[in-house]
């Protein structure tokens, strides 16, 4: 991990040229992502999650479960509904504020987000350049635009029955506080944690998964006693980072980006974002903000219900602050790909393959008979099925075995069991590690213990 002062260019950030199409068309081949509605032309950045996809994604939000659920014993589970009162989102101050300020290109109608343009920004609108057509300095004034989704609830589509698509999972949690607290006795300080879709009608998404309409979060809210919230800020901050980094991620291309005071929102007294050196840029994946008593208060204030804490040792009454981690799911499936993502040559061929931690991989192992006869498929297929339950695993019996080899290393298989002639003799098969292309013997009857072993101490379902 670096701090933000570190200012190695892009150019240098060890991606693969090209990365971002690569993995683009690695995710589709592969079955990860794919466009949504793709056979109609897609729709606006939104994405499917494929065999592949969803087995990744899940591990990523099982191993934050555990890590934010399990681990701590004041930290409790939430799954509230994407659909909410409105009045919600006028006590949270997305319904008047949750805007961008849009401009559009007068030649060719693209619109942008104003605080994406320096010039712009910098009050020189003549001198700014568009990105798509070229043309300098012909621009709108800017327009607020509000990033939710509207629906409508019940038969009559009129404003009353308007409601919003979550555009963040906290405000569920929030509501809740009172709900959870109570039902499970637990004393502030004491965190709820959820994951689930969240919606946004961005202005300009993009970057694949980075920026997309319809995303996940895995979001942890951390109540507190006054006072003592920025040693929580500080805490939460280095543990995510720690988490991060339990993943796999490459350290140096990780580091913190403290939010200056023009950053700052209203309600938040610090800030810290994890960033990620994509190839587009160092980026945010995941905020840490002491957002103080302002979600509470504003609640309670809307709302006339008290949400206020009794603290009974220290006698006093009052609204928790909050501490959030706030991480995007697809934004840190994104830097998860990206981070694997490698190229090299073998033996004068190119091989691409995905040095993804066995921990996260989609399938744990992939199965081979080395050829279609002397009874290899049927032994394979039967240590196949032995395997299957614990751990997601393939078998595979079209093709060379150096083509499978070579598709399992694109998705991340970590290891490939081949049964071979030796198998016949001795009930061993080979092991062939994906990143040090090792190739070792293990006997059949301890395959799944050494597997087990090999990913981490236990199958992904464990
Ligand atoms: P950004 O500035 O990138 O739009 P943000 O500061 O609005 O992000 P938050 O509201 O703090 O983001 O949301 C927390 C996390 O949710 C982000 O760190 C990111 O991982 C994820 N996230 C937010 N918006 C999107 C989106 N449109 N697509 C995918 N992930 C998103």
């Amino acid at each position: 991990m670096t701090d933000e002062t570190h200012t190695a260019s892009n150019a240098d950030s060890g991606h693969p040229p090209g990365l971002m199409d690569k993995l683009v068309s690695l995710a589709k081949r592969r079955g990860f992502i794919f466009q949504s509605s793709e056979i109609y032309g897609g729709v606006g950045s939104v994405y499917d999650y494929g065999p592949l996809g969803i087995e990744l994604k899940n591990r990523i939000q099982q191993l934050w479960w555990r890590e934010m659920v399990y681990r701590y014993p004041n930290i409790v589970g939430l799954d509230a509904g994407i659909l909410m009162n409105p009045e919600v989102w006028v006590a949270s101050g997305h319904v008047g504020a949750f805007t961008d300020p849009l401009v559009e290109c007068r030649s060719c109608h693209r619109r942008f987000r104003a605080d994406d343009l320096p010039q712009l920004e910098a009050g020189e609108p003549e001198a700014q350049q568009c990105a798509v057509c070229g043309t300098t300095g012909k621009w709108t004034d800017p327009r607020q635009f509000n990033l939710m989704f509207k629906t409508f609830m019940g038969v009559v589509e009129d404003d009353a029955a308007t409601v919003y698509l979550r555009p963040e999972t906290a405000q569920g949690i929030f509501v809740n506080f009172r709900n959870v607290q109570e039902s499970v006795r637990q004393k502030v300080p004491f965190g709820i944690a959820q994951v689930g879709k969240a919606f946004r009608n961005e202005i300009t998404p993009g970057n694949f998964i980075f920026r997309t309409r319809e995303f996940e979060q895995m979001e942890m809210q951390f109540f507190v006693a006054p006072g003592t919230e920025d040693e929580w800020f500080e805490m939460w901050k280095e543990r995510r980072m720690r988490w991060v980094e339990t993943l796999g991620i490459r350290p140096e291309r990780l580091r913190f980006h403290r939010h200056g005071p023009d950053e700052l929102a209203h309600y938040c007294k610090d800030a810290s974002d994890i960033q990620y050196r994509f190839p587009f840029g160092w980026q945010e994946f995941e905020g840490i903000h002491n957002r103080t008593d302002y979600d509470l208060g504003r609640h309670q204030e809307h709302s006339g219900k008290k949400l206020e804490y009794f603290d009974q040792p220290a006698n006093r009454k009052y609204v928790p602050y909050v501490i959030e981690t706030s991480a995007g799911l697809s934004r840190t499936l994104l830097v998860v790909l990206a981070d694997a993502y490698d190229e090299e040559e073998v033996g004068g061929q190119q091989r691409v393959v995905l040095r993804l931690k066995p921990a996260l991989a989609p399938f744990q192992a992939a199965v081979f008979p080395l050829v279609k006869k002397d009874g290899m498929p049927e032994i394979s297929e039967k240590l196949a099925d032995e395997l299957r339950g614990p751990f997601n695993v393939l078998h595979d019996i079209t093709g060379s075995i150096g083509k499978r080899y070579r598709r399992q290393d694109e998705t991340g298989t970590p290891f490939c069991l081949t049964i071979d002639g030796q198998t016949l003799e001795d009930e061993t098969c080979t092991v062939r590690d994906r990143d040090s292309l090792e190739q070792t013997r293990v006997p059949l009857s301890g395959v799944a213990a050494w597997l087990g072993a090999a990913i981490g101490g236990a199958g992904p379902d464990s």
